[in-house]
């Protein structure tokens, strides 16, 4: 079977959450939403396409979760509260069972953080997902990149690289992305990919704490540059401080972690700077909210992000963030 355009809309329609200062939804033209006052609206957007984002064979409720994922990071690494997304969903036809296990992931994880879906677009194309999120942070206290001072520390929220393990995994055949896998430790790591989880919390947590904060999509030492480049200081990151994937050694995939931890993406963890005075703070907030915390470096005057070994010794820069189109091995598409 399939639907016309509104019996899509209509299918999505009737799962979308409701919240007191939506005053007019999905329907109209446009929606209406009541910002609270005092705080400044907050809005990123993000897109996936299929064969680049997410391998092609990945469940529809997978792609669902992490159009939204994505889009609550960026929301997170800003220090806001999530309130409201838009979703532009391009669809190769109009199957209700896709749409239905699309919305199944999606609404699963919006639930989760309260954010209503406000509106968005229906069309016929190539699968792609265009998703706007909004959220809300008490005006001047949101968390941007370019706050970072030479002395602070540099600390990341969980384990980054394991997304970058569970690509690798499938680009060398060795992964299915399809579906659970058999081996629990397999299972964590196909998950970090398929699933992420936006670090909201921590970044409520961070407002007033940390100086700079950024989401890590494209790879810990790029991402982490941005924050430098935005401040105008340098960062050095001890290679030896960095989190290490007991879940990527128990699936015997430790050496490969550790190539990827600094350079691989979609993690969706947080990497923030705060100065050292309050790295105590740090600790109890994170714990408070239940995110495994690491310090890994420092910011220092000057440019660019230098990596260091136990001994001080300057690392040969690694790739600089996830490639889209790798040149060997299976890729994310073209
Ligand atoms: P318009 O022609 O004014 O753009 P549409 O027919 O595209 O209106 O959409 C009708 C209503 O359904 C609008 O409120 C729009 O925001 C909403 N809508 C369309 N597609 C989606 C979608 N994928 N998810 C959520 N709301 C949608
Ligand atoms: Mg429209």
């Amino acid at each position: 079977m399939s639907l016309d355009e509104f019996g899509l809309i209509e299918r999505i329609r009737r799962r979308a959450g409701v919240r007191a200062d939506v005053a007019l939804g999905i329907g109209d033209d446009a929606a209406l939403l009541q910002m609270p006052p005092g705080q400044q609206l907050v809005v990123t957007a993000d897109t996936l396409n299929s064969g680049v984002h997410f391998p092609a064979e990945t469940p529809p409720a997978d792609i669902g979760w992490k159009a939204l994922a994505v889009n609550l990071s960026d929301l997170a690494a800003m220090g806001a509260a999530p309130a409201w997304c838009t979703l532009s969903l391009s669809l190769p036809e109009a199957s209700p069972t896709w749409v239905d296990a699309f919305a199944d992931g999606f609404f699963e994880l919006a639930d989760l953080h309260d954010m209503a879906l406000i509106g968005g677009d229906t069309t016929r194309g190539p699968l792609s997902i265009s998703i706007t999120a909004m959220g809300h942070v008490p005006t001047g206290e949101a968390l941007r990149r370019d706050g970072a001072q030479p002395g602070d520390d540099v600390w990341v929220t969980g384990v980054p690289g394991e997304a970058g393990v569970a690509l690798a995994l499938w680009q060398q055949q060795r992964l299915e992305v399809s579906g659970p896998a058999s081996d629990a430790a397999l299972e964590h790591l196909r998950c970090r990919l398929a699933r992420p989880t936006p670090r909201l919390a921590a970044g409520w947590a961070l407002r007033g704490l940390a100086t700079a904060a950024i989401d890590i999509s494209d790879g810990l030492l790029a991402d982490l540059g941005h924050i430098c480049e935005r401040s105008q200081v340098a960062a050095e990151v001890l290679e030896d401080e960095l989190p290490m994937s007991q879940m990527a050694a128990q699936a015997g995939e430790a050496a490969l972690f550790r190539t990827l931890r600094a350079s691989a993406g979609d993690d969706y963890e947080l990497c923030f700077t705060a100065p050292a005075s309050v790295r105590g703070q740090v600790i109890e907030s994170m714990a408070s909210v239940a995110v495994p915390v690491t310090r890994i470096g420092c910011i220092r005057t000057g440019s660019g992000v230098r990596r260091v070994d136990g001994e001080g010794a300057v690392l040969p820069a690694s790739r600089r963030g996830f490639d889209h189109f790798p040149a060997e091995g299976r890729s994310t598409g073209l």
